[in-house]
This record gives C-alpha cells, structure tokens and sequence, in this order.
C-alpha cells in the first residue's frame, strides 16, 4: 500500500525512529503524544483496522502484545500501568486506516474514555 502512511513507516519508506522493528511489527513514537509514553505498534502488512483481522493473524496479535509488554517494560510503566489501545472506525475517532495499537502510559489514565 504505497499510499497508506503507516505502510511506509512501517517499512522504512518514511525514516522515523523505530522502537521495535521486526518481520511481522514496528513500532514508533505517536506524533502527537496524549500521555509521557505514547507508542504506535503496527503490523507491517496493511490491514486496515481490528475488522480487518483474520483467523491466520494469530501469531501476529500474539506478537503485538508481546511487543507491547517489552516496550512498556523498557519505558518503566509496566509495574505502574498502561493503556493498549484499537480504536476503530469512525466512533471511536481512528484517523488512520492501518490497524495500530496505541500504547499509553506515564500517568493516572481516565476511565472511562470520552
Ligand atoms: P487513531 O486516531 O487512528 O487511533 O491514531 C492515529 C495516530 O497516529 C494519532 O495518535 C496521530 O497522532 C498519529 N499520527 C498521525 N500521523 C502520524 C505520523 O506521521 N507519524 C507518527 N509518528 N504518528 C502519526
Ligand atoms: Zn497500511
């Protein structure tokens, strides 16, 4: 998908800083940060968002959440706690149409969300 955003960082066609970086995931630093840590995790094929996800994506769910523990470990919020986030579809305000996790932590995080 050369026209979708996330495709081309994913796979170094637009050079950020990767903080994770594997054949399945990548993961990089939200532009726009809501939290001390605010991480994107995403696959490195294009599907557009959790609807999207199929019955042989399996190893590639367990590896984002895997990906996810380590990079929160790495960012010292395991132990203080963290957001992993999806939002999908026009409601829940997904500006970007390739599946990513959000992942948020730093601070005391509201519930529910708005
Ligand atoms: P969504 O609103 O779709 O759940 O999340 C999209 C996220 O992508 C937003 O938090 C937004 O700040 C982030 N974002 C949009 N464009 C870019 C970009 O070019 N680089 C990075 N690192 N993040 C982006
Ligand atoms: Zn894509």
């Amino acid at each position: 998908m050369d026209d979708c955003l996330f495709c081309r960082i994913a796979n170094g066609a637009i050079p950020v800083e990767l903080l994770h970086n594997d054949e399945l995931v990548a993961a990089f630093r939200d532009i726009n940060p809501q939290a001390p840590t605010h991480i994107l995790i995403v696959p490195k094929a294009h599907i557009a968002d959790v609807t999207q996800v199929g019955t042989n994506d399996g190893q590639l769910l367990a590896r984002i959440m895997q990906v996810a523990a380590e990079l929160a470990q790495r960012e010292g919020i395991a132990a203080t706690g963290f957001r992993l986030v999806a939002n999908t579809g026009p409601n829940a305000g997904q500006t970007v149409p390739h599946l990513h996790f959000h992942l948020i932590g730093g601070r005391v995080l509201g519930w529910p969300p708005g």
